[in-house]
This record gives structure tokens, sequence and C-alpha cells, in this order.
């Protein structure tokens, strides 16, 4: 049974940024970094736009950054975690940048800052358009140059231990995570990994959606794995629909982004008839807030039937585009797309989620000594809708506030002594994985067809049903089968989806990215 100090589930941002500062503070305490798939693949590595930050004070202030995000959220987040966030984001910007993380600066050798939809002030660093994949190439180099992390791909957490498992009868004391089953998958086994303090920072769900920008890895293990150890979860309603994804097919399951920023920089959307539209809805227009501009662009979609709108770039100069977004356009080119000549067809999909499992202004989960941060936790800055590029802020800040409270006693706490190996089967090999496959792709349909960008009593209650029997079904697969990543992926989006319908039926007033045009 491996045994660590600290156990990091996930290796984006959130789980990274954690285990560099536990290590570098900490020489001494073994750190194990466990990530499903490869070492970078995560939602941090697509991120285009950049962080958003409060580091010009001449035009921009803490009060302006702090507004914009609570009219973001729509009266549902916490200010005192917003103010905290904000505060402390320019500190931890600059600790990226010290760790050596590139960002653009103008030829005046200030910060190149970019203007997204909902901020009053431009104020996004961003490295050209593909910004997160220089923060996760840059902390994975670093990582490897601490002695005390191991970095393990291909390593699946299945479930977190706690009392459960210890099979002792539950009293009235907080549970306790004592670490977690592991699949890895090259050898086929469950390890059981025994840790002092955990981490989960396992990212987004979009691929319960049909549509997503999510890559393959987002299927909501971390809060359906928190939620079976039953952590508290919750605002799970709001998932957040970029409205600008490229509409052509999917590379890898996912749909390619176009930046929220390019809109910032003066793309407007046309329909059909090549008309402006964004005007009807809000007198931001293009630089609305997401769930404005995703609703303006259903709404569009259903009056037109048609399957997606354009964004017009045809006003920025190639020069601009180029510098700004050499990804983007790498991109439409190889689609045959000129953006100088031609409109990009996009339409919205699955982004982001703004709830997850419940933690406090320091990252604690409602288990001791289990903390989450990142895409999987709820932290109450987004409230009910997250404002652009305020995510990769969030995990910095609470990943940092997590290892201050890790700090606390990762000395003096020790290792459970014995926990019970997994008593899961994993003996048939099922006759046909192809209805894993089914499964999946039913679940992303119920939840596209059904609980998307706008909602109703009936379509949360069709959702409700049909998840049921999915649940069924999958559930007797997972006794009878030999266990496999897809399987547990399965059970998680599953898990994942029940907890957005329930937490959707439940709420009764329409904020921020939740609609339901029976509640009007
Ligand atoms: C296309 C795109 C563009 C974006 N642009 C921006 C932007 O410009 N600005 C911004 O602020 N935000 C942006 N976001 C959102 C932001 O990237 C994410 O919210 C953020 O990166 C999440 O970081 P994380 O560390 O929490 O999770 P991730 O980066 O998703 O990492 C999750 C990790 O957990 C691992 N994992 C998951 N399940 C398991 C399991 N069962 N066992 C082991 N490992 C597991 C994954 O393999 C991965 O390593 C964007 C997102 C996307 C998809």
């Amino acid at each position: 049974m491996p045994k660590t100090d600290v156990l990091v589930l996930g290796s984006g941002i959130a789980g990274l940024t954690y285990a560099l500062k536990i290590a570098e503070c900490f020489p001494k305490q073994k750190i194990v970094i466990l990530t499903k798939g490869d070492e970078s693949e995560s939602n941090t590595k697509y991120a285009q736009g950049g962080i958003a930050t409060v580091i010009d004070t001449l035009d921009d202030s803490y009060e302006k950054h702090i507004s914009d995000t609570l009219k973001a959220g729509d009266g549902l987040c916490d200010p005192k975690v917003v103010q905290m966030v904000v505060e402390e984001g320019p500190k931890r910007l600059y600790e990226l940048i010290n760790w050596g993380i590139n960002f653009d600066k103008s030829k005046l050798g200030t910060y190149d800052l970019g203007l997204e939809g909902g901020h009053s002030e431009h104020r996004i660093l961003h490295f050209k358009d593909i910004t997160g994949y220089e923060i996760e190439r840059k902390l994975i180099i670093k990582i490897k140059q601490q002695q005390n992390i191991t970095l393990l791909t291909s390593h699946f957490a299945v479930d977190l231990i706690t009392e459960h498992q210890l099979k002792r009868p539950r009293s009235k004391q907080k549970l306790t995570c004592y670490g977690a089953y592991v699949f890895n998958q090259k050898t086929q086994e469950i390890v059981t990994y025994n840790a002092k303090t955990i981490l989960l920072a396992t990212g987004g769900i979009g691929q319960v959606y049909r549509n997503t920008t999510n890559p393959i890895i987002a299927t909501g293990d971390g809060i359906a794995m928190a939620y079976r150890a039953k952590a508290q979860v919750s605002n799970m309603e709001f998932v957040q629909f970029h409205p600008t994804a490229l509409a052509h097919q999917f590379s890898h399951g996912r749909s390619f982004l176009i930046s929220e920023a390019v809109r910032g920089l003066g793309a407007i959307l046309k329909n059909e008839h090549g008309e402006a539209f964004m005007h009807k809805y809000d007198v931001r227009k293009e630089l609305a807030s997401r769930d404005i501009v995703s609703r303006a662009i259903d709404n569009e979609l259903k009056i037109s039937g048609a399957d997606f709108v354009y964004l017009d770039c045809t006003a920025i100069s190639k020069k601009d585009f180029k510098q700004h977004f050499p990804n983007i356009y790498a991109q439409c080119i190889e689609i045959g797309i000129d953006i100088n000549k031609q409109m990009i067809p996009v339409t919205p999909a699955a982004h982001y989620l703004c709830g997850g499992i419940d933690v406090d202004i320091n990252g604690c989960t409602s288990i001791q000594h289990l903390f989450a941060c990142g895409e999987c936790a709820h932290t109450g800055l987004h409230g009910a809708n997250r404002l652009a590029s305020n995510s990769l802020l969030e995990a910095l800040v609470f990943a940092h506030r997590c290892f201050i409270e890790t700090k606390k006693n990762i000395e003096t706490i020790k290792n459970k002594t014995s926990i019970p190996d997994w008593d899961g089967k994993n003996t048939f090999e099922t006759k046909e994985r192809i209805l894993i496959t089914h499964n999946r792709k039913e679940l992303q349909s119920i939840m596209s067809d059904y609980v998307g960008i706008i909602r109703t009593h009936e379509r949360l209650h069709r959702a409700s049903k049909r998840l049921n029997v999915l649940f069924e079904e999958t559930e007797d697969l997972y006794q009878k089968s030999k266990l496999s990543t897809s399987l547990f992926e399965l059970r998680n989006m599953i898990s994942t989806a029940y907890l957005i319908v329930e937490q959707s039926m439940k709420r009764v007033e329409n904020k921020g990215g939740f609609y339901n045009s029976d509640l009007i």
C-alpha cells in the first residue's frame, strides 16, 4: 500500500501549484500527484483568454474587479470570498511570473492587458491565445525539478477513503479522509493510497454534455467521489455555456473555443443574414456577460432554425488578429476560414461549472483533511455565473489558501495505520463494452436536450426519469464487469448529471447562468 504525506488528485493549475508550494516549503514531506490522463491533459492546458487580475492601478482598481465579479454572479457570490480573491490575485500572479511563466507585454514593456465580456477594464493577463498551455507546460517543468514530488500518469482516482471504508459505525463526528483507491490503468489494478492530507483538483464536468469546450478528462470525477463520500456539493445547476465555440467537427471530443477576447478586440455576432443582433439583448452588446450572450445566441438559433450564428472578425486587422490569437487564426485556416474574408460559425457549448464541492475560505471541504480547489470546488467566488478569466485566478488563490491551511498541521498529523484494501469486484470481462459507450452518449444527449441553456420543469423531469434508467443499467454493469476507466467515468458522469438536474429542480428563481423559462 503506497503511503504518502500529501496526495494530490489532478495535474491542472490547482493541483500543480498546491503541490509545488508544499514541496518548496517542506522538503521532507512526500507528495504524490496522480492524474488520469497524460501529465498535462486538463482544462488548464486549453485556457486561452488568460487570468483576470488588477495590476494596472491607474485605470483599474480592486473595487472595479470586485464589482464586475459580483455583477456577473447575480447576487449569489460570497462577497468576502470575492474581495479576498481579487485582493490576493496580484501576489499569486507574480508568483507564477517568478516561476518563469510568460505573459505578453506591450511595446512599452508593461503587461498587455486584454478586455473580456463583463469586465469594465482591461485586466486580463495572457500569453498570446495559449495562456493555459504556457502555464501548464512551465508548471510541469517545475514539478519535475522537485525531488519530493512524484507525478504518476494514467492513475485514475476511484473513491476517497473515509470512515465508510473503515466500516466504523458513523459517529456524529466529522468524517475524515485517509486517502484514495486508485485504478492504475497500466496494470489494471486498484491501489490503496494512504495519505495524511488529500487535495481534490480534478477539474470540470463539460463532458456530461454533447457539445463542450472541455477535453475528455472533464467527467466530474472529483465531484462524484466527494458526493459518494458524503461531502457537501452545491450550486451544480450553474453550468456556464460559452457563447462562441467553433461550430465544426469536434477534435478529440471537444469543441475548439473562440475566446471572449476576440469580441473584446471588436468581433461582432451576426445571424445567418449577416445582421448584428446583440443590441436587442443587452446595451453592452458583444461584451455582455456569457450567460446573456449564450441565451441571445440560443434564442437566435431557435428563431432561425440554424445550427450556428457567425462571429464577424473582418473589421479586425489580420496583423492584430494573428498577433493576439495565433492559435485561433491557425485553427480557422485549417478548416478553410480566412477570418479577414469569412465569418466564423459559432455556437454555445458547455464550458465551466460554477458550483461543485463546498469549501470554506481556506479550501477545506466538509470532510477533515480533504481539500478541494480549482474547477471542482464551489468557493463562492462565481455565484450564479463566472466572470471571464476569473477561474484560473480562483484556482491560484485557493491553491495557496489550501497550502497555508495544510502547513498548519502537516508535520503533526499521522497516516492512518490500517486501511482496508478495495473490496470491489474486478472479475468478468464485459461481453459488450459498447454498452458503456452507448450509455455515455445517451447521457450527453439527455443533458444537452433537457438540461441546457434554457430549462423547463418538464425537461428537467424528463432528464431525471431517463437518468434513473441509465443509473440502474450502469450500476448493473459496475457490479458485473471488469473495471475500466470508461466505466468509472460513466458512473461519475451520471452522478454529476444527477446533481445538476436535482439542484436545477430545486431552484425557484432564475439567476445568472441558470434559466428555467417556467420561472419567469
Ligand atoms: C477551452 C477552455 C478555455 C478556457 N479559458 C480560460 C481562460 O482564459 N481563463 C480562465 O480563467 N479560465 C479558462 N478556462 C477555465 C479554466 O481553464 C479551468 O477552470 C481551470 O484550468 C481548471 O483548473 P483545475 O486545475 O481545477 O482543473 P484541470 O485543469 O481541468 O485539471 C484537472 C486534472 O484532474 C485530473 N483528473 C480528473 N479526474 C481524475 C481522476 N478521477 N483521477 C485522477 N486524475 C483526475 C485531470 O486529468 C487533470 O489533470 C477555460 C477552459 C477551457 C476548457
